[in-house]
């Protein structure tokens, strides 16, 4: 509604002429209610996300069809079928006509209140931005705290589970959530609005831009040519898409938008670790020439040494108070190991032991043949140390400081108090950093006691 019957009395209140765009504003909207105006927003938000997600349907399909695009999908190796995105936007648009529609008619008294105007002048470009920028950065803060307390335990069973049944998700999985979740995140967009309101247009244009924007960041999809790379601390679909992929679990990148909050909260540890190990595990190559034996010798090595050490430390930290009791426990619930409970742990345990592992290769990548030579030796050395068996003739008895069965089997014996033996494949490690004195002590006694006993059988046989 604008408060001028004509043109002329308008330009005549303004004190210059209008231009093109007021003259069209004024066309449009001089007659229209400002609560119709408002409503337009059911109306965007029905077209964008209705037409936005669109074209990466057509995108995922080639993609199904021809493997065209492959590169550029953030998980590959998952596909969907027509039928599985249509759900989706179907569920997408029941929500929408059930919750969002009836919330837009019903909170136009909040527009009224924050005195958001609708009349002219027409905002500049320049009010324009800035608001907008105040927004986007209102909308980040605020919803990576609802966020991350919808990842809080009840607030995930109850609400959150929802949005993450998609674990790869797509553009219209971005609204897709619980209608508690769609209601309690319509306050961060509404926040800002609330803070600095501007002109109508603005608020529309607001409203449309952060849809887009959660469509992307959904997309399943990282195209190079994405004009949001350019914004500074801008997240983007890869960076959401590993919020989805570690799932219900995940404690990482919980921010909307931009990625300074989980940074300064620091709730990107994981994916940061991730991303780098994976773009180094990326120069493992699978082509001819095949590495000679030197090389695969010498990557080996490597690769046993900073498993060894890193491990070191890891195991180290299981044996805290918290880890112990919450974590690493359940490996140790054989006090005298066998060979098929070398892997057997606690879930979490599992996981952060593929650190060590996956460090090697990641630092000194090489072919992909080495690469399975080192899983299948480390496996097998693991077996071995937990086979509860020094059998003389083991050949790993040749390798310098190596601990084998008989050195990981105390660890084991002494149980969840212990504090020696903790590396996995070498020895040097408990004996630099002094976790291996019980050890020694331990075996010194045995072997005075055996040699005592050899004595005093000997003695019998006289
Ligand atoms: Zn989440
Ligand atoms: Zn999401
Ligand atoms: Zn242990």
């Amino acid at each position: 509604m604008i408060p001028y019957a004509t043109i002329e009395e308008a330009s005549l209140a303004l004190g210059r002429n209008l231009t093109t765009l007021e003259t069209l504003w004024f066309d449009y909207s001089a007659t229209k209610s400002d609560y119709y105006l408002y409503c337009h927003n059911i109306l965007f938000l029905f077209l964008i996300f209705s037409l936005v997600p669109l074209p990466l349907v057509f995108v995922e399909l080639a993609r199904s069809a021809s493997g065209w695009f492959d590169r550029y999908k953030i998980q590959p190796k998952v596909k969907n079928s027509f039928s599985d995105m249509f759900r989706c936007y179907r569920d997408v648009m029941k929500m929408f006509i059930l919750v969002v529609g009836p919330l837009q008619l019903v909170s136009y008294p909040s527009i009224q209140m924050i005195e958001i105007r609708s009349g002219l002048p027409l905002p500049s470009f320049g009010e324009i931005a800035a608001q907008l920028v105040v927004y986007f950065l209102v909308e980040d803060y605020t919803n990576y705290w609802v966020h991350r307390f919808f990842h809080s335990k009840w607030g995930y069973e109850k609400i959150h589970h929802i949005h993450h049944e998609y674990t790869a998700p797509i553009g219209y999985a971005a609204p897709y959530a619980h209608w508690a979740e769609v209601l309690l995140l319509g306050v961060p967009t509404f926040l800002g609005p609330a803070i600095a309101p501007g002109h109508m247009i603005t608020f529309w244009l607001w409203i449309a831009l952060r849809q887009i924007e959660a469509i992307e960041t959904h997309s399943g999809y990282d195209f190079p040519w994405t004009l949001t790379k350019f914004i500074p601390f801008y997240g983007g679909a890869e960076y959401h898409d590993y919020h989805h992929y570690v799932g219900g679990q995940s404690q990482s990148n919980f921010a909307s938008v931009f990625t300074y909050c989980d940074y300064i909260y620091g709730t990107d540890k994981g994916y940061r670790f991730q991303k780098k190990l994976l773009q180094q595990m990326a120069g493992i190559r699978s082509g001819l020439p095949l590495p000679s034996l030197m090389e695969i010798v010498a990557q080996l090595v490597v690769y046993f040494l900073i498993e060894d050490y890193t491990n070191y430390w890891i195991h180290r930290w299981l044996h805290c108070k918290w880890g112990y009791e919450k974590i690493h426990r359940v490996h140790h619930e054989y006090t005298s190991p066998i060979g098929y409970a070398s892997p057997y742990a606690h879930w979490a345990e599992v996981l952060l032991l593929g650190i060590p592992t996956f460090l090697g290769p990641a630092i000194a990548p090489g072919h992909i043949m080495t690469f399975w030579l080192w899983i299948s030796l480390r496996q097998m050395e693991a077996i071995e140390t937990h086979s509860g068996y020094d059998l003389p003739w083991t050949l790993t008895k040749l390798v310098p400081f190596y601990g084998g069965a008989e050195y990981h089997d105390y660890h084991h014996y002494v149980g969840g108090k212990s504090q020696s033996n903790f590396a996995s494949v070498f020895t040097y490690c408990d004996y630099i950093y002094g976790t291996d004195k019980g050890y020694r002590v331990h075996k010194k006694l045995l072997q005075q006691i055996k040699e005592e006993a050899d004595q005093k059988g000997g003695r019998k046989y006289d």
